[in-house]
Formats: C-alpha cells, structure tokens, sequence
C-alpha cells in the first residue's frame, strides 16, 4: 500500500507552543493525517522540537542552565499543548536525543565525500569581552535587505531573507551589547550552486506545489544560489564527524530536517520493529508531505532535498511542502520576543482545545496571511458551532426523545425537500473530500458547516412542531434527514474537531469506529441516546478578559528596560549639561512635533529645535528653567539650527521637561 509520511516544521525548543506554530504546521498537518487515517491510508505523522542552534544556548546563558535543561523543558510542554489540542503525532522527538546525532553526521560526511562540500576561511564577528565568535543570533542589526531593525544574523523577521550576519548594518552582540569585531574562522559550506541545474529539473515535476510555494522557489532561484556554511563556532550543537574541529558544531538548519529521520526511527524502535523507518524513508513511492510556515520554504524545497540526494542510502525526496502563510494577532504581526501572541497553554486555561482548532481551520493561512482576533474567534464559535451546528443536533435530538423516544426510522418515501437536502448534502460532502485531498482546510470547514446551515433550514421549513400534530410521520422524516445529515457532519467534520465529533456520534449511538466511506452508507434507524449542549456559547466578559490580559502583557513587556552598555565616568563628564531660561517658543510651520525654542544659557543665547510640541503649547514654556545638554554637535532640522538639547522624560509619547528643584540661575551646571 502507498505510504505516506507527513511532518510538521520541527518548533524551536526556546519557548511553549503558540497558536502560529498550530496555525502554521501543527493543525493543518494533523487535519490531512486524520483525513488519511478515515481514508484508510498507511500514513505515519513525525515531529519534535528543534533542541540546537543559538536560540536556545542564549535562553540558556540568561537562566545560568545547560541548554539541554531548556530543551527538554520546552519539549515536555509542547507535547502537552498539543495534546490538549488533541493533535496526534505518531512521535514527538527532540534533535538533543542520541538516534539523532550519528546520523546528522552522516548525513555531513556523505556530502562532503561526494564532493559537495567546501571548506573555507572567513570573517566572522567576534566579541572581544566574551572571547567567542559570535553565530548567527548572536549578532543583531538592522536588515542590509530592508533597513528594518532588529534583524538576526542569520535571517531578517521583516522580509524573511537570510542574512550573512557579517552584512548587518550597526551590527551589535548579545553578549556584550557592544560592536564586535571581525576575526578569521575556518567552516565547512553546502556547495549549492551544484544543485541548481538538478534543483531546477526537480521542481519542474512539482507544478502540482501550492502557488505560494513556487513563487516562493523560484524568486529564490532567480537571485542565484549560493554556497552556504554548514557550520558554526558553538558549544551546543553536534560536533563535526572530523579531526581537531574542536568548538565547531553542524549549524543548526544543517541537522534540523534531519529529525524527521530520526524521530521516525524512534517510532520505529518503539514499535520493536527498528527497521520499519526505511520503508518509508527509503521507499522512492512514499508520499513525503513537509508541513511548514512560509519562512522555513527555502530549507525544505531547495537545502533539504539537495542534502537527502546525496547521501549513500537512496531516501526518497518531499512529494510536497504544503507551506501556510502567517497568522496575525489582532491585525497585528505576531511577535514572541514581544510576547504579542496567544500561549497555546495559556488558551487552554480558559476555552476548549476544539475551539481553537474550529476558528484556525475557518481562518487558516493558505494562501495570504490571517488574522487572529479574540472576538472574531468569539463570533465563529457562537456563530457556527454554537448556533448553527450545535443548534442543529440539540433541535433534532430533544424533539426525538419528545415525541419518539429518541428512535428515528428511515422514511419509506422520502418528500421532494427531504431528498433534495439529503443529495445536496451527499454532494457536498465530496468536495470536501478534495478539499481535504488538497489541503485546503478553510473551504472544508466552510463545506461542512453550510451542510449543517441546510440542515437548520430545512428543519424551518418542515415545521416538525407543528407537524407532529397533525402527521407524526412527517414530523419523524424531518428528523431522519436531520439525523442523517448530522451523521455525515460527524464524519466530515471530524478531521478538524475530532473530540465534539466523538461526542456526536455518542449521542446517536454511532461507532467510535468509522471510515471516510460510511459517509455514503444509508442509516437505517437511529436511537439517540443521552443528549447535552455539543458547545458552550463564549460570553464576551471571556474575551474582554483575554483582551485585558494581551494589554497587560504589553505594558509589562514595554516596563522591561532595556539598558545601554555602561559607560566611564570620563564619558559622563564628557557632557555639558545645564539649566537654561525659555525665552521665545514657537511652532515650527509644517511640523506637528517641533517646537523652535531661543534660551539663555547663562549670558548665552542659542536657538534649539525640540520634539515636544505634541505636549506642550509654545506659550507654556516661555520663562521656563529647564535641563539642557550644550555641547551636542549642532545640527539643522527643518531649516533651522539646533544648538543644544532639551531633556525631557518619555512616557508612552508623552513628553515633560526637566525643572531644577530649587530655583537656581540660568546657566548652572549640571552634573
Ligand atoms: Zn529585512
């Protein structure tokens, strides 16, 4: 039987589960397993975290713990969140364990012998006070692609390009928050403009990828590949499989995809047959389906498959990366350094882990970028669930244990109405089984819930209510092809919430155990058995809360201060600061934040340009003592020269000037 192997994005072990990992890897991967399992496919679902790479050392260093102490951790809680979200991997792994590390070697040195790898001498930035060459993200500065600030030495958050950190513009290190200096390092590179001929050959038999993807590829592609190190100088990470290459480690991208390997060989050995991870790593008609975020695309279409062809075991290459775009929050990109996201555990201490996957496969990121927003997800809970399908099976059951003692029989004829929505539905229910085919999560759900939606007009339509009083029959038919549609429902839908979809089922007295193709198996006679709310509608005092407490991680992350490198006092008394008299304030015509200022600096006069207009009027300030730096280097704004500096404290934009305590005279020296 064709297999097939699917893998979500292996997620950082730096910090717990958020909703982009579910939205972006997790969910989607787990809905197009569970679709293959219903289908009676032979597939197996691999993932775990990523435990190397510089990410996790610097969480390490801040906490003073080994960095396998931080990877464990973050493994153990992303198992645990994504079992809440009843998202079933065959097995969870982590790149730290044992089965991991020989092979990630072997993988190094079959391409090295195979004539792919190169090794050279080059500059890198290295921190002086911390003695140590500084990888990847190690290094911030602003992205020499875009200008954004706070780029990473090895890729640019803003415009998702990598970045050789030695381009980054005012580079600065973590360590030491000072400018590093560059120094000579020896590391090995992944001759990838080799590939590029086969690379391109490969993707032409992948026109079937998602469009994002290619376009993704082929840009990559067009600005020419380059050769790319495959080493770093690093503590944590797997040491490389040669002589005296002490103190360097395979960078972390290098042995990452690899851990899909591994985490399969240990689902192997744990089903005691060690083995069984080659027939589907090295069988050519494996299906290799690679779940990931937008960012991680260049890996897994063009490094990853480049790394596997070479290798001494023949594996089979990814059938296809069906990569999502990104979620945001609250229109808003999200941020985890800025703690702008939803802690998957934090989710779970408040609503239903099928909530959650309900409002992200209505939302998901396949082809654009989505939003999250707290009282959208409030709506499409109360809206869909609640309302509609929710409505739907509670209406039709409570009226069947009323008036027929929960037993629905099959009508021997059926109305035309009754066999129109019956069809419309079996129809239906087939393209979302191409919807599922394809990964397009967002339209199955859309399907699925209309089924339901035609499943509540009917019921207006017929009237049972009335009906059973004039035509009991009439009134059961009604019921049946409620019932029937809501069995359908509770195939189709259960992909996507599995736990309420068991819960459906219990209430119909299904079995626990069905197939995709029962969908068209006819019921005959329904027994419906104890019958409660399938959803609990989400009050808006819940997510006024959730929104409070998003605010207050806000403030809390702007109240981390964020100090500069400390200084001398020679460097302190290097500024010339004292108190000055405001003796004209005016608005700078066509500013809104500047204020022309003239000051008496103590028998001195000086002309100073300052941002504060937006908190004060010109005319308050005028007699005014106020703190001033003298000798900063004059400079024109808007046309007029600047000869000295206000001080004045920052709070969220708003902005006061500093009075001496006492009154002393213009002129007085600060210090
Ligand atoms: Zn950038």
């Amino acid at each position: 039987m064709e297999k097939i192997l699917v893998t979500s994005a292996l997620t950082y072990a730096n910090g717990p589960l958020h909703i982009g990992h579910v939205a972006g890897s997790y969910l989607n991967a787990d809905i197009f397993v569970r679709y293959c399992k219903l289908k009676g496919k032979d597939v197996i679902y691999i993932g775990g975290t990523d435990d190397y790479g510089t990410p996790i050392s610097i969480k390490a260093e801040e906490e003073g713990v080994e960095p396998r102490i931080i990877a464990e951790r973050y493994n153990k809680s992303m198992k645990k969140d994504l079992d809440g979200l009843n998202i079933e991997l065959d097995n969870f792994s982590g790149t730290s364990r044992p089965e991991h590390i020989k092979i990630s070697q072997d993988f190094f040195t079959n391409l090295l012998e195979a004539g792919y790898v190169t090794k050279k001498a080059l500059h890198q930035f290295y921190d002086e006070k911390h003695k140590r060459f500084l990888a990847d993200r190690y290094v911030e500065g602003i992205c020499p692609h875009c200008k954004s600030e706070g780029a990473r030495g090895d890729q640019c958050d803003s415009c998702g390009k990598l970045i050789d950190s030695i381009n980054l513009i005012d580079p600065k290190s973590k360590l030491s928050g000072e400018k590093p200096v560059i120094k000579e390092t020896t590391h090995w590179y992944i001759d990838l403009p080799k590939f590029e001929k086969q690379l391109r050959e490969w993707f032409q038999t992948k026109k079937y990828w998602k469009d994002n993807v290619l376009n993704f590829i082929m840009s990559w592609l067009n600005e020419g590949l380059i050769e790319r190190a495959i080493t770093r100088d690093l503590d944590w990470g797997i040491p490389i499989p040669l002589e005296n290459t002490e103190g360097k480690v395979l960078y972390v991208w290098f042995d990452a995809p690899i851990g899909y390997i591994s985490s399969t060989m240990e689902w192997a050995k744990k089903q005691g047959k060690p083995d069984l991870w080659k027939e589907y790593w090295l069988n050519p008609e494996t299906k290799l389906i690679h779940f990931l975020g937008k960012d991680n695309i260049p890996f897994h279409t063009i490094i990853w498959p480049a790394m596997l062809s070479k290798q001494k075991d023949k594996y089979v290459l990814p059938y296809d990366v069906p990569a999502n775009e990104f979620l945001n929050l609250e229109g808003q990109k999200m941020s985890t350094s800025k703690n702008w996201t939803v802690w998957v555990e934090d989710y779970m201490k408040y609503f239903d882990g099928e909530y959650l996957r309900y409002y992200l496969a209505a939302n998901a990121p396949e082809t654009k970028d989505s939003d999250f927003y707290w009282k959208d997800f409030q709506n499409k809970i109360n809206n869909d669930l609640s309302n509609v399908l929710g409505n739907l099976a509670n209406r039709t059951f409570v009226f069947a244990k009323k008036y027929f003692d929960g037993k629905i029989r099959r009508p021997e004829k059926h109305s035309k109405l009754s066999d129109k929505t019956l069809k419309e539905s079996y129809k239906l229910v087939e393209f979302t089984d191409k919807s599922f085919n394809n990964y397009q999560v967002r339209k199955a759900t859309k399907i699925v819930m209309d089924i339901a939606r035609s499943g509540n007009k009917y019921f207006d339509e017929t009237q049972p209510w009335n009906k059973i009083k004039t035509n009991k029959d009439t009134a059961e038919e009604t019921l049946y092809v409620c019932t029937e549609l809501l069995r359908m429902i509770s195939i189709a839908f259960s992909p996507i919430i599995p736990k309420a979809m068991k819960e459906l089922r219990k209430m119909m007295n299904l079995s626990e155990d069905f197939k995709w193709e029962d969908i068209k198996q006819i019921h005959e006679n329904f027994e419906i058995g104890e019958v409660s709310p399938l959803f609990k509608k989400i009050e808006d005092a819940e997510i006024e809360k959730q929104l409070e407490l998003l605010k207050a991680t806000q403030i809390k992350e702007k109240e981390k201060m964020e100090h500069k490198p400390e200084i001398t006092f020679e460097d302190f008394e290097k500024l010339e600061m004292r108190i000055v008299k405001i003796l004209e304030s005016e608005n700078i015509p066509k500013s809104n934040k500047l204020l022309k200022l003239k000051v008496d600096i103590g028998g001195e006069e000086r002309s100073v340009v300052a941002g504060i207009s937006e908190s004060y009027d010109p005319e308050e300030l005028i007699g005014k003592k106020v703190a001033m730096l003298i000798n900063l280097k004059p400079r024109k704004v808007m046309g007029v020269e600047s000869q000295a500096m206000v001080l004045a404290a920052e709070d969220d934009g708003n902005f006061s000037v500093l009075v001496p305590h006492k009154n002393v005279k213009e002129g007085s020296e600060i210090s």
